[in-house]
């Protein structure tokens, strides 16, 4: 499914000596690593401020955190998401407002998201999630984000290095938020995040909440956390920043292969966004303003528990993302969202299968992949 290890054989020298003068200056947390880091990553995405903090969901909760919101404010996201999505906005007090997805893409559905906004009077912002690398459609919601008054915090954990017309993840709203979590396409080693933005303003602020509330050593204005980027992850960071795009680039060949040997085989049926005996696999819709980099890539697939179970008994790794959507999870029921309420999130949990993806996989590696699922539906 992901092999660290062929990633860090081809870039185990450079990690070595950047983790080395770490060691060298004894300088831990902060300083100039961290400041390299956060500005050769504002540079790559084209914004003015990169604020690096502890984790992907850290930069989730201190961007809506400095966005303002209220108690009762409402926060509009996608219910087909990693968890901390959700969890982000309760913990800011704020409320999460669920609106299904698109079905050719699983980003929000921009006509459910404009549906919602009219329903619910305090939404205050919109937490797009960029999913599996590519952006959602970002023209349709900034359009519906300014007609409606309302901030867009971008989820973009899963897309560093992704683009919308041209455009980069993580600028294409109020502010953006990536995690660099050990699986994610740019990552470190352990865990660490940022958010970056055009708005000086909010990155201070964001900084300052991720320092307890202090701008000052010992003088706190508010109540933060702690939640700062280490020097180890800035410099490991740095070093993989710079292969980033020959990465991508590698993921987005590999796509391409997929979809050729997965039509080769007869599975799949163009532009089916449905399952069928004849054509047991359906592809995900690339949007063309996307530039999508395939941090993961998914497809439905029929059948797809025994299906998983079939590759898995051939060696062959793959991933569910997500078995559950948010608003059926336990601790989210007393938002009073049912089973139903949210079809197109509820389908996809029941099809989506992660095959094998990374920079490293092999063309044979990829062909045993099609043959196996080819083998599966021919029983
Ligand atoms: C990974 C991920 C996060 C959380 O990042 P962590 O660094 O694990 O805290 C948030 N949202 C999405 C969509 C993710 O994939």
């Amino acid at each position: 499914m992901l092999d660290l290890k062929r990633q860090y054989a081809g870039i185990k020298d450079e990690i070595e000596e950047a983790v080395a003068r770490v060691l060298a200056s004894q300088h831990f947390i902060g300083g100039p690593e961290v400041a390299a880091f956060e500005r050769e990553s504002a540079a790559y995405v084209g914004v003015r401020a990169c604020v690096g903090c502890a984790s992907g969901t850290d930069a989730l909760w201190l961007a809506l955190q400095a966005c303002g919101l209220g108690p009762d404010s409402g926060v509009l996201t996608t219910p087909f998401s990693f968890f901390a999505s959700v969890s982000t906005i309760v913990r800011c007090g704020a409320v999460p407002v669920l609106a299904d997805i698109d079905p050719a893409t699983l980003n929000l559905d921009p006509e459910k998201v404009e549906a919602a906004l009219k329903r619910h009077r305090k939404i205050a912002a919109i937490v797009p999630v960029h999913l599996y690398g590519q952006c959602a459609d970002m023209d349709r919601l900034n359009g519906i984000a300014q007609e409606h008054g309302v901030a867009i915090v971008e989820d973009a954990a899963q897309t560093f290095g992704a683009a919308w017309n041209g455009k980069k993840a993580g600028g294409l709203g109020r502010a953006g938020c990536f995690s660099f979590y050990p699986t994610k396409n740019l990552s470190a080693g352990g865990d660490a995040g940022c958010v970056t933005t055009d708005d000086e303003a909010l990155a201070s602020q964001v900084r300052r909440l991720g320092n307890h509330g202090s701008d000052r050593r010992y003088y706190h204005r508010e109540i933060g956390w702690n939640s700062r980027l280490d020097a180890m992850q800035a410099a490991i960071l740095r070093v993989k920043l710079k292969h980033l795009d020959d990465w991508n680039q590698r993921r987005r060949v590999l796509a391409c292969r997929y979809h050729g040997l997965l039509g080769a085989a007869g599975l799949v049926q163009p532009q089916a966004q449905s399952v069928t005996r004849q054509a047991p696999i359906a592809l995900l819709t690339s949007l063309p303003g996307a530039h999508h980099i395939y941090h993961q890539f998914v497809v439905r697939a029929l059948n797809r528990d025994a299906l998983r179970t079939f590759l898995s008994e051939r060696g062959i790794g793959t991933e569910v993302y997500y078995p559950l959507p948010l608003h059926l999870q336990e601790c989210f029921l007393y938002l009073g969202y049912r089973a139903g309420d949210l079809p197109e999130s509820e389908r996809a949990a029941r099809e989506v299968l992660a095959l094998p993806m990374f920079a490293e996989l092999r063309e044979e590696e990829q062909q045993r992949v099609v043959a196996a699922i080819a083998e599966f539906y021919s029983r």
